[in-house]
């Protein structure tokens, strides 16, 4: 065949996101990390009463109307605002916007397995640094590789762990390139590092509707950093990234703080329940702060059992990559969702089938 693509394509390893099934699947889906709650009704709400003229127009550029509300609620000003097509586009806008052949791309292993496939498409060089055996940060090796670009997930995935904000604030004030703090997970747990872009203008904290406000299906995420470290992010993103339904459902969505507390408190009490659940059961657990969690069976199975839940209608992730070897990431569902997994697995487990 001819070879229509840039040099580097065949080389790349591709992002594969987990199975995604069509809609009306009858399944149990713990693989994506998404939500189980519906959105907020108020959000629902705007879905309904979208109006025509909306979508004859093309939509303002920016997602101004979206900046606004998470203006207010983070206590940030709007142009310290940038928002995506969910927290990958703004991911890949900073690769593009940062990276380059020649220049460095950081990150600790192992983490969210996109940072290396935007950092291939762009060609830079790729520093993968491991995390300590107790997950802490390899804060001296990250500071010496010293990145054009330095990826923190935080709380990580698969791991679940949180980074102290202080290790962040090190490796900010060390870094001469852009630190970039992936919060997709942020509204699981109690720290966060949003006050960091108001000290270190090469920070950008990078935060998503998907999870806590379960919209994965909207795709809506945002950053918040200096203006001066955004100037260089709008130029190249896309014209109209953000969709005129996405910023109205979106400004909703962010507005109603109360309804997604609700949801988020169910979601960390379901956490620890299935947590002691998977424990009974000999499971070996990472301590989790986001809304799933990383497991490794104690008989070495974790392909296994992965494959026979599928069987039984319910997904959950399976990994092959360096540091991940036989674990599963298990997102959190509902306390009904959870109890069908745990009874899943009592059953393969005792009768090896
Ligand atoms: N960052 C991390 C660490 C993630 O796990 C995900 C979800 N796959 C994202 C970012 C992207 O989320 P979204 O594009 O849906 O906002």
């Amino acid at each position: 065949m001819t070879n229509y693509f840039r040099s580097n394509v065949d080389a790349m390893a591709s992002y594969i996101p987990g199975e995604q099934p069509q809609r009306g699947t009858q399944i149990i889906k713990l693989n994506s990390n998404e939500n189980p709650y519906p959105p907020s009704p108020a959000a629902l709400a705007v879905l309904r009463n979208i109006d025509g003229e909306w979508l004859r127009r093309y939509p303002e550029p920016f997602g101004g109307e979206f900046r606004q509300a998470a203006s207010k609620v983070l206590g940030v000003p709007s142009d310290w605002i940038i928002v995506g097509n969910g927290s990958d586009e703004l991911l890949s806008v900073v690769i593009r916007a940062c990276a380059e052949p020649g220049k460095k791309v950081v990150y600790p292993m192992p983490t969210y397995v996109l940072y290396r496939t935007l950092t291939e498409m762009q060609a830079a060089e790729i520093i993968e640094i491991p995390y300590r055996d107790d997950y802490s940060l390899p804060l001296e090796e990250l500071v010496a590789a010293n990145g054009s670009v330095t990826f923190i997930a935080s709380p990580n995935s698969p791991s679940g762990h949180v980074v102290a904000t202080n290790n962040l604030r090190k490796l900010a004030s060390q870094l001469s390139g852009v630190l970039v703090i992936d919060e997709a997970y942020i509204d699981f747990t109690e720290e966060n590092a949003l006050a960091l872009v108001k000290d270190y203008e090469n920070v950008i904290v990078i935060r998503t509707l998907s999870k806590g406000y379960s919209l994965a299906g909207l795709r809506l995420g945002f950053g918040v950093a200096n203006p001066k470290l955004l100037q260089g992010l709008f130029k190249v993103k896309d014209s109209y990234n953000i969709d005129a339904i996405a910023c109205a459902i979106g400004t909703a969505a962010i507005t109603d703080q109360a309804y997604k507390n609700a949801c988020v408190a169910k979601i960390k009490a379901s956490r620890n329940q299935l947590a002691t659940d998977l424990k009974q059961l000999g499971f070996h657990l990472w301590d989790s702060q986001a809304n799933f969690l990383l497991v490794q069976p104690r008989e070495g199975n974790a392909e296994y059992l992965y494959q026979k839940l599928k069987e039984r209608g319910i997904l959950i992730r399976y990994f092959k990559q360096p540091g991940l070897d036989d674990k599963l990431r298990i997102t959190v569902g509902t306390d009904e969702q959870n109890q069908a997994l745990v009874e899943a697995l009592i059953y393969l487990l005792e009768t090896g089938d």
